[in-house]
């Protein structure tokens, strides 16, 4: 039996991982499941998977996780730090799908007790990427990628023949306004933005994949995760998100790793690596697709994905700047306070009037994403004003 933690389990990668974990009850102990603030669905989840251990990030909701969860033995806590307590458990195997920065440090106590570590949280890896990798060195942790297309190039990438890679290309579906022309970009509204046309995720993750922010942040997350340079990173535009992204060696050959969009074969993948598990996602018909296309990025409409390749090259405290001000932005498209477009004027601005010293340690990481955060919230004052 695999004992297993999800921090997030609330969320639309936690649920998935749930889902998994509930059809084979047997092969998994759950230790702890964490959520921010839905305290009916932790409940349940918990109740569900028999967690000895429930966590709310939200210390005013302990009373109420408490009273949903009276008389069935599970330990509950409450509070910012006790979900990072919890994600330093000790568990064979842990989801790391908390969405934002706010994942950093339970994702940090996770690797701290090296085990295996799913990372779905990006934004961890976008802010602190050298500093986590040597930590899942140090101490001897086991790093898996969930997101689709670094689960894909793990797939295809032939560690051993780390020399012969010529390229590493990421695929995008470009998102719901993939045709839509500049003028009307900026028109465009969250419950718009929100529905992508091949996945369903959270919200914030939605609207960073209609930006093609969530591609530069995957151009990020890739470069810390395998063993490439900057210049071998490219983005091809593929609606159907058949194929989730491609190896190309020396010698011509073109690894692509393909499948329905479903997040539960990246995940189960992860579940059972090294081997491989059944997973009740949608097999591929490929005659019923008929055709794939593929498409550059247009770095004009979408500026997210410029800003990313220009923090990615630049390095420093770039990419957490970046990833900070996108945070603060893309939450104030949600409330409707800045337009859609708004958010990488918002990015780009923080990015230029901001120049940090290079972040050596998470505190100084978690410093410099205040700071930014900070800065960022004063321009959408500005933009919202
Ligand atoms: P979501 O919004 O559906 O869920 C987020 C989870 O994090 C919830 O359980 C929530 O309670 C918890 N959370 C939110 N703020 C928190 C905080 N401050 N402290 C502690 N917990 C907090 O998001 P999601 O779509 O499941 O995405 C999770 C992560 O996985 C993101 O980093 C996202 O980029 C990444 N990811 C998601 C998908 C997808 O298909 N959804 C695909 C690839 C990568
Ligand atoms: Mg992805």
């Amino acid at each position: 039996m695999k004992s297993l933690s999800i921090l997030g389990a609330t969320g639309s990668i936690g649920q998935s991982t749930l889902d998994l974990v509930r059809r084979q009850p047997d092969a998994f102990s759950v230790e702890v499941l964490t959520a921010q603030a839905n305290v009916d669905g932790l409940a349940q989840a918990a109740k569900d998977v028999r967690a000895k251990h429930a966590v709310i990030g939200d210390e005013s909701h302990y009373a109420a996780l408490k009273a949903a969860l009276a008389g069935t033995g599970i330990e509950v806590s409450a509070g910012r730090a006790a979900v990072i307590d919890a994600a330093a458990c000790g568990a064979d195997w842990t989801m790391a799908s908390i969405v934002g920065c706010a994942g950093l440090e339970p994702v940090m106590a996770a690797i701290k007790r090296g085990g295996t570590i799913a990372l779905a949280n990006k934004e961890a890896l976008v802010s602190a990427g050298d500093v986590l990798m040597a930590a899942v060195r140090d101490h001897g942790a086991t790093l898996l990628p969930v997101d689709s297309e670094h689960n894909a190039i793990f797939q295809c990438f032939e560690r051993q023949n780390a020399a012969q890679v010529r390229r590493v290309i990421l695929t995008a579906s470009g998102g719901p306004f993939r045709q839509l022309s500049a003028d009307l970009l900026g028109k465009v509204t969250p419950e718009q933005a929100v529905k992508h046309p091949n996945w369903s995720m959270g919200a914030k993750i939605s609207v960073d994949s209609a930006s093609l922010m969530n591609k530069g942040l995957e151009l990020i997350e890739a470069y810390h995760l395998f063993p490439v340079t900057v210049d071998q990173l490219d983005v091809i535009v593929h609606a159907q998100s058949v194929i989730h992204s491609m190896v190309e060696y020396q010698d011509g050959s073109v690894l692509a790793q393909l499948g329905s969009p479903d997040m539960r074969t990246p995940i189960s993948y992860c579940l059972a690596w090294p081997e491989r598990m059944s997973a009740p996602v949608e097999r591929l018909d490929l005659a019923k697709i008929a055709q794939l296309s593929f498409e550059e990025p247009d770095l004009v409409r979408f500026p997210c994905l410029r800003l990313a390749k220009d923090a990615l090259a630049q390095g420093r405290g770039a990419p957490a700047i970046l990833n900070a001000a996108n945070e603060i932005a893309v939450a104030a498209f949600l409330d409707k306070r800045i337009g859609f477009m708004d958010i990488p004027s918002v990015v780009e601005s923080v990015l230029a009037g901001y120049d940090a010293p290079v972040p050596a340690t998470i505190a100084d990481i978690l410093a410099l994403d205040s700071e930014a955060r900070r800065r960022a919230a004063q321009q959408v004052e500005a933009v919202a004003a």
